[in-house]
């Protein structure tokens, strides 16, 4: 076992999401064993400290954050500079629409192109503490990039199983830094039934999204930065491309936590977070909306925003509860429209975004058109890859 004493991590235990039973933050774990459900860590935050005294303001990657992230000793920490990414008021584009304040956090502009780096960033420092023998994922695409890519950084074997549809350049970037890729016929789910034949004995840390608990700590890092950033005042709404749901559940806890450190002041509101999906694969929104009793069923097509391609997500509880407790919503956009977006983003502001980032100002448009947004709120926009990776799928395209 280990021990915390010298660190500076408050990571204090984890607890099962679905019935709040403790388990130890300092040996492996993966799902709860009670109830085969995602684990989410604890931090001590019993004793008041601003946030000068916490950050660490000489590191400019979300490892400014590291007290509150479960990293117990820094040499382990594998990083390329990821986070810390800019917020960037987009006043071309949103003064087109009357709108006042319309900001974009751009995650394109992370190590590998996209925000899967804060989670394996996180995952793979901690594969390396633990001293498990190698990594394996079930991805889409960018997060299997990532896996890779750290992995390399770490010295450690990567295993990378991915829809055999994915655009070459994921597949491309995975090979360069010496992963062992597979491509599998289906999506993503079917690359996750792939991973648990290949991962039977569990020599392997399975970091398929929210199965272990330390990608969820590096995606929230996310929202510590958009309260520091946007100087501790928050935004009225926050739109989100989710996938597996990570990065939605992982800034609404820095929210929380932040709310517990007494970091945010008592009466403010917390942003309405908005759950952005593909048409073609919208497994939250049908049930959000009633039709479904959950995704366990659910039958997902392709999308050219191969991150929102997840048809049964394991968090979509905790999504649901994020959707509740923010007042949010779910809006699902079209492939024609994404690119659309995509368009309006490059030529009035400059930013080749991800079809996710094109489908989360479509979403906002639709909510401004629909009343649900206002047109004097504080607007974020999360666009969480770079277009680059997906040229295969969208070139040719840039024309209407
Ligand atoms: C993975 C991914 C998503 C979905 O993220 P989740 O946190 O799994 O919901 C969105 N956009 C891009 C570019 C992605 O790679
Ligand atoms: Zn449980």
């Amino acid at each position: 076992m280990l021990v915390a004493t010298s660190s500076i991590s408050h990571l204090r235990a984890l607890h099962c999401s679905v019935c709040a039973t403790p388990y130890s933050a300092f040996e492996l774990q993966r799902v709860s064993a009670c109830c085969a459900a995602p684990l989410v860590a604890d931090y001590d935050t019993s004793e008041y400290l601003p946030p000068a005294a916490v950050i660490n303001a000489a590191d400019s990657s979300m490892w400014r954050y590291g007290a509150l992230l479960p990293l117990l000793d820094e040499r382990y920490k594998v990083t390329l500079g990821e986070g810390f990414t800019p917020i960037i008021p987009l006043p071309r584009l949103g003064g087109g629409y009357g709108l006042n304040s319309l900001l974009l956090k751009d995650e394109g502009q992370n190590p590998t192109g996209s925000f899967k780096a804060r989670g394996l960033s996180m995952a793979v420092s901690k594969a390396l503490e633990l001293g498990v023998a190698g990594c394996i994922i079930p991805t889409a695409g960018n997060a299997g990039v990532a896996l890779a890519a750290y992995c390399a950084r770490a010295g450690l074997p990567a295993t990378v199983v991915m829809p055999r549809h994915t655009p070459d350049a994921f597949k491309e970037e995975c090979y360069w830094y010496g992963a062992d890729v597979e491509l599998v016929d289906g999506l993503i789910s079917d690359c996750g039934a792939r991973v648990r034949q290949r991962n039977a004995n569990g020599a392997l840390l399975d970091v398929s999204t929210l199965k272990e608990p330390y990608r969820l700590e590096g995606k929230k890092t996310m929202g510590y930065e958009i309260a520091e950033q946007l100087n501790w005042q928050l935004p009225d709404v926050l739109l989100y491309p989710a996938g597996g749901g990570t990065g939605l559940i992982g800034i609404w806890k820095a929210f929380r936590e932040m709310q517990a450190l007494g970091w945010l002041t008592p009466d403010a509101k917390l942003p309405r977070m908005v759950a952005v999906q593909a048409e073609n694969c919208c497994p939250l929104l049908e049930t959000y909306e009633g039709r479904q009793a959950n995704c366990h069923a659910y039958q997902g097509r392709p999308t050219l925003a191969n991150g929102l391609a997840v048809p049964h997500p394991l968090g979509e509880a905790l999504m649901l509860r994020v959707l509740r407790e923010s007042n949010g919503t779910v809006v699902a956009i079209s492939e024609e429209d994404m690119l659309a977006g995509m368009r309006e983003l490059g030529q009035q502001e400059g930013l080749f975004v991800a079809p996710e980032g094109g489908a989360v100002w479509m979403a906002a448009r639709r909510l401004l058109a629909s009343g649900w947004l206002q047109p004097h709120e504080q607007i974020l926009l999360l666009n969480t890859g770079s277009a680059q990776k997906y040229l295969d799928n969208v070139i040719g395209r840039s024309q209407a």
